[in-house]
């Protein structure tokens, strides 16, 4: 494999922090240290602040639609053609199976494609305003951005942040999670190599507690663009609050899989362990409140079990693997104590619950019935491979408890009745929610959360209009 990537990516260079910290990495399959990353302190954070913001003056945002369109395909072109790199970084890093992390490098490869083809059908509009003369809105970029990424999938998410940001004409200084800032790293070099200027896109690996407030409240960050925990987003937001700063927060969830018995349940039971065991469960998205119609409870839990119990939670770089292990082992024991809530007050751990392997930090995926709606794993986002199952009877209490929840990300939907699918997509209150699939996640399309989930949107056409401020222009006739 070619060299690691290391040190910090400020000015088109990689360069050593000014203070010499460095933060170990390791690999949660084997639990050995991959390698030391340099971890910036707030002198680094300064002085890439400044470095994008002089780029950001000195010409970025000067560039033709037709120019930044230009960098950004060749990002997207060399991002493909180092996706097998990227793919064997993450694996190694954050013990995501190699066959997911293949998909989510082109994912990334494919975010670029689509705002580099955005920056040009990007438009402002025409009013017709009652004073005669012409009116018309231009959409502008802001400056420099700070994008604060977490770890569990680091590749994508800082490209769907990066890339809208850079096509509306800013420059950004991302901050991937400590855990995983290789493929963070490995972006800023390519970006670089692709064409695009020292400064625009700078790459700080360092501990968020350490350097997190010196990003966001810098006088020159205009727009904080985080993905990660309720609890510190909510912290971003009142410390951007006082420089009114622009924000977007995508946060945790606890979302629902609210399956009727007039839906293909066999499907639904197959498909269904996925949507909450995919990335080991390390997913804002994870469908871990399963909402099933009683008369369908029994078979659902059957099929369901079955299926999970097939999942292969194996060596995430073998080709084979579906379910690899958590990210560290703080993570794991975070798990672990939720089960552990479970089984105290006598609920049925059908499937899992146990450690698997002697190294690594593998957890089975773990079904749990007969919880009651207070206990902490029917309530808080635990993060991990665990899912509980209750029955309902009556869909409008069930869609009151569906909502009885701080969070509104992402759910799913089951059912044949088109209508009865219309009614309650409409009254979930989360922000994407899918119909007869487990899956929320499109380019094109707008991501985020409804309450305590988010603020804003990623991707598609409104994360650009995000990373822009709107100017209305009177013309005088
Ligand atoms: P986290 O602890 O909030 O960390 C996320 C990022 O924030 C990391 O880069 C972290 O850096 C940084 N950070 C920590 N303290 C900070 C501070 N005081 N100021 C500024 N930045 C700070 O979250 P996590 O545990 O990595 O990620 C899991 C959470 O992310 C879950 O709640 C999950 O639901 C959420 N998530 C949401 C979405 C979504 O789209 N809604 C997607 C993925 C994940 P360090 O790593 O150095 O601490």
């Amino acid at each position: 494999m070619n060299e690691l990537p290391t040190q910090l990516f400020i000015n088109g260079e990689f360069r050593k922090p000014a203070k010499g910290k460095s933060m170990p990495l390791v690999n949660p399959a084997t639990e050995e240290t991959i390698v030391e990353v340099a971890a910036a302190t707030g002198e680094d954070v300064n002085s890439a602040i400044e470095g994008a913001h002089r780029a950001y003056r000195q010409g970025w945002r000067d560039l033709t639609p037709g120019e930044r369109t230009e960098i950004l395909f060749n990002i997207a072109r060399l991002l493909r053609e180092n996706c097998e790199r990227i793919a064997q970084l993450e694996c190694q890093n954050v013990g995501k199976p190699i066959s997911d992390a293949r998909d989510e490098a082109g994912l990334g490869a494919r975010v670029f494609e689509y705002y580099a083809g955005a920056i040009t059908k990007f438009t402002g509009q025409t009013i017709p305003v009652s004073r005669g003369g012409f009116d018309f809105t231009l959409r502008q970029p802001m400056g420099v951005v700070a994008a604060i990424v977490p770890w569990n999938f680091p590749f994508p998410i800082a490209c769907w942040k990066v890339a809208p940001a850079l096509a509306a004409g800013n420059s950004v200084v991302l901050k991937p999670a400590s855990q995983s800032p290789l493929t963070a790293l490995l972006l800023g070099q390519i970006a670089h190599q692709a064409g695009l200027p020292p400064g625009v896109l700078q790459v700080l690996p360092g501990s968020g507690q350490e350097i997190g407030d010196v990003l966001v409240t810098h006088p020159l960050v205009r727009k904080i663009s985080f993905t990660g925990s309720t609890a510190i987003g909510s912290r971003i937001m009142e410390l951007a609050s006082r420089g009114l700063k622009r924000i977007s927060l995508e946060l945790g969830g606890k979302s629902p899989n609210i399956v009727f018995a007039d839906s293909d349940l066999d499907r639904a039971a197959t498909l269904s362990p996925m949507s909450v065991f995919a990335n080991t469960g390390q997913d804002c998205c994870a469908r871990s409140r399963v909402f099933v119609e009683r008369s369908a409870f029994d078979r659902f839990v059957e099929v369901f079990t079955a299926a999970t119990q097939q999942l292969r939670v194996e060596n995430p770089t073998g080709e084979t693997c579906q379910i690899g292990p958590l990210v560290s082992a703080g993570q794991r024991n975070v798990v672990e104590e939720f089960v552990s809530s479970a089984r105290d007050l006598g609920r049925k751990i059908v499937t899992g619950g146990d450690r698997l392997f002697d190294k690594g930090y593998y957890l089975k995926p773990t079904v749990i019935l007969q919880v009651e709606p207070n206990d902490r794993v029917w309530r808080e986002e635990i993060f991990g491979p665990v899912v509980c199952i209750r029955p309902f009877d009556d869909e409008a209490a069930m869609i009151e408890e569906v909502n009885d929840s701080p969070y509104g990300l992402s759910g799913s939907l089951w059912t044949n009745d088109l209508r009865r699918a219309l009614r309650v997509a409409r009254r979930v209150e989360s922000g994407v929610l899918s119909i007869n699939s487990h899956s929320s996640l499109h380019v094109e399309a707008p991501f985020g959360g409804f309450k305590q989930s988010g603020l804003g949107r990623d991707l598609g056409m409104s994360a650009m209009e995000g990373y822009t401020e709107l100017k209305n222009v009177y013309v005088a006739e």
